[in-house]
Formats: C-alpha cells, structure tokens, sequence
C-alpha cells in the first residue's frame, strides 16, 4: 500500500488525470497523522489542512501495485504511446550522448536496440543507470520491514474490518530474526489498541523488506538523457513523499516539453534541464527532501540532544493553531515553502531550550545552558547538512 498526499488546489492538473488511474483501485481516504509518543503514552492529531470548502482535505492510500497497472493501462489509450514491454540492458551511448537502449523484449525474449532523441530513465531505487549519469550516491542509513495488518473495530452499531499498511524502521542493518524482533522489541512499545492487530497479521502476512534511502539531487549533464524518481532523488520514506516528488517533476517536464522546439535542439534541453533543477528546488522537491531526512533524524533519536529535539517536536505540534497547520502544510506538500520549513525547524530547537530549563531544578539550571548548546548545535549540523546537500551542485 502506498499514501499519496491529498491533491490541493495548487496540485498540477496532471495529478488529477494520474488519479484516475487508482479509481476502483481500493482507495482509501487519509485525513492525516497521529503521532504516539512512547515515552509518555500521549499522543497528538496532525489533520490535513482544510481546503477552501472548509473540509479537511484527504490523501489516497492504496495498492502500488494496481496504481502502477492503472497508470500503464491510461497510457496504452493514447494514440501517441507505443507500449513495449521488457528488460533495458544497458544504454547506447555515442561522443558522451545517450542515443537509446538496448532491451530484451519480454514477450519475444529477443534482445533490440531503441534509438531516440531522448531517453528517461525511471529505474526506481535501485537504478542500475544512474551510477554513470549522477554525481550524488546513495546512503543507506536504516531498512524498513513491512507488512499488511488487518484490523477489527467494533462501533455500538456494527463492527467493520480494514487492511492498513505497517512500517518498522530499524536503524542500520535488519534483524536477523525480522518476526521475531518485531513481536518481541516492536510490538510492546506499540499502542495497546493496536498491539493484538500487530502480532495476529505479523503470523499470517508476508514480510517485506526494504532499505529506507537517501540520494540527494545533482544535475544530469549528459545529453540526451533525463533521469526521474527515485533513479533521479530519494529521502527517507517516513513522510511517504516520493510519488508527490516524482510525479510533480514529471508535471514540470510536462510543461518545460510543451515549451522545446524538438527533442535534438540539445541547447533548448539543457537550459530546461536548469530551469527544471530550480523550479523543482522552488516548488516541492527542498521541503519533501530536507523534511523526511530531518524528521527522520528526530523520530529515530538515538542520542540525548536528538531525544530533547524529539521531545519538543511532539510538544510542538500539541500546541496546535499554526504549529501544526504550519508543519502539516509541509508534509502533505501543500504548501511547500523552504523558508516555512527552516522557520518550524528552529522553532522546535528553540522550544528544546525551553524545556532544557524548565525541566532542571532551580539549582540545576546551569546545566541547562550547556543542555541547550548542544541541542542547538545538533540541530543546525543536521539542517545546514540538509540544505548544502540540496544546494551542493547547484550554484546558480
Ligand atoms: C518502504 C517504503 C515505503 C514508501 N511509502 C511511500 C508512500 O507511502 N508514499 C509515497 O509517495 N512514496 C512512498 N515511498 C517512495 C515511493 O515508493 C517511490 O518514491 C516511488 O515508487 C518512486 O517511483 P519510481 O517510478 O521512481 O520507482 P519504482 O516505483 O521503484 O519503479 C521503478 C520501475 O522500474 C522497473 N525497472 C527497474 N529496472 C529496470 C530495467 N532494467 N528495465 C526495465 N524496467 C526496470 C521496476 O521493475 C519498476 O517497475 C516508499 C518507499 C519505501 C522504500
């Protein structure tokens, strides 16, 4: 199952023609987040922000899978689309430019050449194209384990049943017992109201697997070549914003393509090429990029400034008003803006000075000063990390 953030008013019209391709595909409405905090067992509501009907908007949750066969189905209506299904082997390149691919076509089996003024590569996240078209690498820092949990619930009215997608994260590498870590290490920290759902489906569900990765965007300068989705950029999966990034790209090679003369005016490409690297910065791909690793940074704390950072942040978003439509806004990728994000970023940092005082006894209060100094370096060392990694290759 994969969440897709709701489809706000500023969404690209071409979100709402790829919707349609998850029609009838088990979709189900997402109203927002809860966040359960462990330590003290409280917990806090984090809704979608209201749209101008006065509604909370809503994502979709739904099978990848069957989103994925909608979408191949919408595009094999079109006229234009040649659909060919296969294997792409490598790339055939030419004088430093990409001229096609070589695939093995599945239903021949037979190996052939495709050769075209522009190829996209969207080989996911473990693209075996990238490495030579890329200057940025992939860093590993946690694996997720997943599984499928049905969950009963039973009203004064009637009782109903639904399916929900889990995911564990485990900082560094898996488990060797996965089931075993997650019935034992997992399942007593979750909340109670969950934790019987957890273990029955964890019997019965498959296991899947999967490295949580980071690779930030650099430019492509080869020609004839464009890379997109996670071939092209990744962030920790924890916000689920990799499809909003990937298909508002694709929105804006939609609209930079209307503009080309033709695919071979390799002058024309390349200054899309730059327009697209700072329109996407502008638009999506900061925020959803420097947000997930950032969150990620708090949520998986292992150390005591990253605990008092989490700590507040939780705190934060109990105040409610803005300190909750502000960061919410963010993570559905409604309102997207990089200074938004670095402005709820120190807020929370701020906040943990806060409590590093009010927590320590009147004669312990000096301690608090050092508290705070190193919370607030931790804090800046993973933002300004986060944004030289956005930044790096891009100067203009
Ligand atoms: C655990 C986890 C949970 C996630 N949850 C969410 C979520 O809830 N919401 C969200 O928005 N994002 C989520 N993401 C991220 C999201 O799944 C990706 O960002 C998105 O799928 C990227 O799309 P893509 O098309 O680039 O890659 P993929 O979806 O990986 O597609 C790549 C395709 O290329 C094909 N391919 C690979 N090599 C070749 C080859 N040589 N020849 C032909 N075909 C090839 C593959 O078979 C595959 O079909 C999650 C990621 C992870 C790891």
């Amino acid at each position: 199952m994969e969440l897709d953030d709701p489809l706000g008013p500023s969404a690209p019209p071409l979100l709402g023609y790829v919707f349609d391709a998850i029609q009838g595909a088990d979709v189900q409405a997402v109203h927002g987040y809860i966040v359960h905090d462990g330590e003290t067992g409280q917990e806090v509501q984090i809704p979608y922000p209201e749209g101008a009907d006065g509604k909370v908007q809503c994502g979709q949750a739904f099978h990848h899978g069957r989103f994925i066969s909608g979408l191949r189905k919408k595009a094999q209506t079109h006229s234009t689309v040649c659909y060919i299904e296969g294997t792409a082997l490598r790339l055939i390149e030419e004088d430093g430019k990409v001229l096609g691919i070589e695939y093995r076509e599945k239903q021949s089996g037979e190996v052939k050449e495709l050769r075209t003024p522009l190829t996209i590569i969207a080989d996911g996240c473990f693209s075996k194209f990238r490495k030579s078209l890329i200057k940025t690498s992939v860093s590993i820092h946690s694996h997720f384990m997943g599984f499928l949990m049905q969950v009963s619930a039973s009203t004064s009215r009637d009782a109903c049943s639904w399916e929900t997608r889990v995911l564990v994260d485990v900082r560094g590498n898996l488990p060797r017992d996965p089931k075993n870590y997650l019935l034992h290490e997992v399942a007593p920290n979750l909340p109670e109201h969950l934790r019987e759902a957890f273990c029955k489906s964890l019997q019965s569900s498959h296991l899947r697997c999967m490295p949580a990765s980071f690779l930030p965007p650099s430019p492509v300068d080869k020609a004839g070549v464009l890379v997109l989705g996670d071939a092209y950029n990744m962030r920790h999966p924890l916000t689920g914003g990799g499809m909003s990034v990937a298909l508002n790209d694709v929105h804006i090679w939609h609209e930079l393509m209307l503009g080309l003369p033709n695919l071979t005016n390799e002058k024309a490409l390349q200054r899309a090429k730059r327009q697209f690297y700072q329109r996407r910065r502008k638009s999506h791909s900061f925020v959803v990029n420097v947000l997930a690793q950032a969150l990620y940074e708090l949520f998986a704390a292992n150390d005591d400034p990253l605990r008092h950072l989490r700590r507040a942040c939780f705190h934060y978003f109990r105040l409610g008003g803005k300190c909750v439509s502000g960061p919410v806004g963010l993570l559905s990728v409604l309102t997207p803006k990089p200074a938004t994000l670095i402005g709820h970023f120190c807020a929370v940092a701020l906040y943990a000075v806060y409590f590093a005082f009010k927590l320590e006894p009147w004669y312990a209060k000096p301690r608090a000063f050092i508290t705070s100094a190193v919370v607030l370096h931790r804090a800046s060392s993973i933002l300004l990390s986060l944004i030289w990694s956005e930044l790096k290759y891009f100067h203009e």
